[in-house]
């Protein structure tokens, strides 16, 4: 049976990098009929998990990644956060000390500080002269009779070596002589994180840890930890990580500022705070960026096309194929095809993917799902009144492949939304379409032509405005953008008939008299 999991640290935020290897965790136990656990490391946490942990759950629930067991499904194996699991490490640092793999420190900061200054001066690596450990009782007295404290640390081996088989890098070899006696628990009792992650993999029975390549280098200590408590050890595969766009630096939330600056990522933060500037929604750079998955969520992106993209980033069925669904994600996916390399996060191969999965997303869902978006702007109301879906259906289809994300639908549908006397102007298309009697005249005398129609769709609509344009002897142009300044407020948009279609007869004459009345206003002074 095959168990993976994904273990945060409850940070508040749920990284982009952080689902790519949550995502091959899930798709690994999915593949293998086996079982994804969410394991919440908050050994270090000081206060208030829950709240650090609701963005977390929240983003694996939007992208449709359930857990199997875990924080509020629950599961055989609770608790499953490391804060619960106290008891468990501290049996367990016992045993290693008991058995001589551990050993009690006394060295104080300062002098651990003066060998490590020497190796350096000498140009040796560093190693603790184990100066001041305590094996047994009476050493422990000795130490503590001079008032000094303790940690407990790994009594590491020195020589040889700490060979394994890694599912993504092969066999891989550390040299004991290079690692250090790791603490694993501080005079307080607490514990700390290593032990508590080697103790929670073998009694969670997690049969492959599928992890970032950043805890390569942690592996030889877990070994040790894991070999040295007659644990059965997993199946080690160590991911390569999501870099930077276009580098092979690591994406990491801290450095926003600079991606910034790159050009594609700037486009999509721009556009993504212009959504949340519609909603309403108060976010900052901190909470509001394109590292973190809310973003995606706040913008309307689709979860199966971040899944599909971020399959992809160490990842491949194939050296072609690119769109999976998530059942064939799951059918094919193997560690054995993972590579080594860092994969660079680009954000406009995901906004293709992201503009692919829009297109082919069936009109009723897209209707559903761009309602809640309507609903959060305030533009309809909850629960939305019947017409709302039909007439929302229509703008979808008029908007065709304008449509982005989710969220471009507040801009488009705005204008369809809100009462003809509320309808706002782009003042420079106003300004610009607007200005000069000429096209006030021709506006003023196409709302007569309208005012006349016995029927109101797209095909007479057009052919009303074409046979116009011939009577008056008059490029299209010269009449079609007052039209749509004077029915929209808005100098670009959907097909202009569609609109018009969409609006209905009595609101674009309406919107056209409100209009004409604002140029003469204008006019005026
Ligand atoms: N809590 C660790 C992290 O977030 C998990 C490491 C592991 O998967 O072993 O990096």
């Amino acid at each position: 049976m095959v168990r993976t999991r994904f273990a945060p640290s409850p940070t508040g935020y749920l990284h982009i990098g952080g689902v790519r290897t949550a995502l091959f965790n899930w798709l690994f136990a999915k593949r293998h009929g086996g079982q994804f656990v969410l394991r919440i490391d908050d050994t270090d946490q000081q206060r208030n998990v829950d709240e650090a942990l609701a963005p977390i759950l929240h983003g694996f629930r939007w992208l449709g990644m359930d857990w199997d067991e875990g924080p509020e499904v629950g599961g055989p194996f609770e608790p499953y956060y490391q804060s619960q699991r106290l008891e468990r490490y501290q049996t367990a640092a016992k045993k290693l000390l008991a058995d001589g793999f551990a050993y009690y420190d006394y060295a104080t900061p300062e002098e651990l500080d003066a060998e490590r200054k020497a190796a350096e001066a000498a140009k040796r690596p560093f190693q603790y002269s184990r100066a001041y450990m305590a094996e047994t009782e009476a050493e422990r007295a000795k130490w503590e009779a001079e008032g000094r404290s303790f940690v407990v640390r790994l009594k590491m081996p020195r020589e040889g070596v700490c060979a394994f088989n890694d599912s993504v890098r092969g066999d891989v070899e550390f040299q004991w002589s290079k690692e250090n006696d790791h603490v694993i628990q501080r005079a307080d009792g607490t514990c700390l994180y290593h032990l508590a992650s080697v103790v929670d993999d073998h009694d969670l029975e997690i049969t492959h840890v599928i992890r970032a390549e950043e805890h390569l280098s942690n592996t030889p200590r877990q070994i040790f930890i894991g070999q040295s408590l007659g644990y059965e050890l997993p199946q080690y595969a160590h991911l390569p990580y999501v870099a930077e766009p276009g580098s092979k630096n690591k994406l990491s939330k801290r450095k926003l500022e600079k991606y910034l600056k790159n050009a594609d990522f700037k486009r999509l933060n721009e556009h993504g705070q212009a959504i949340a500037e519609q909603i309403k929604l108060q976010t900052s750079a901190e909470t509001f960026n394109p590292v973190i998955v809310d973003f995606y969520e706040l913008t309307g992106y689709l979860p199966e096309a971040i899944l599909n993209y971020l399959v992809l980033l160490g990842w491949s069925l194939d050296d072609k194929t690119e769109d999976l669904t998530i059942d064939e994600m799951i059918a094919n996916f193997s560690l054995e095809r993972v590579t080594k390399a860092p994969a660079s996060f680009d954000c406009k191969k995901l906004w293709s993917f992201q503009d692919r999965y829009m297109q082919k997303l069936p009109l009723k869902q897209k209707t559903a799902k761009c309602l809640s978006f309507l609903q959060a702007a305030e533009l309809v109301a909850d629960p939305a009144p019947c017409e709302a879906g039909p007439k929302l259906t229509r703008i979808i289809e008029a908007c065709g492949d304008r449509l982005k994300v989710l969220g471009d639908i507040i801009a488009y549908a705005d204008y369809f939304f809100v009462a003809d006397d509320q309808m706002k102007y782009d003042e420079k298309a106003f300004a610009k379409r607007l200005s000069d009697p000429q096209p006030q005249a021709l506006l003023a005398k196409f709302r007569q032509t309208l005012a006349a129609l016995e029927t109101w769709d797209v095909a007479t609509l057009d052919k009303a405005m074409h046979d116009f344009v011939a009577a008056e002897g008059i490029k299209i142009g010269e009449i079609i953008h007052a039209v749509r300044i004077g029915t929209t407020g808005q100098g670009v948009g959907p097909g202009l008939f569609d609109c018009l279609d969409i609006l209905g007869k009595e609101s674009c004459l309406a919107r056209i008299d409100r209009t004409l009345a604002l140029a003469a206003e204008r006019n005026a002074t």
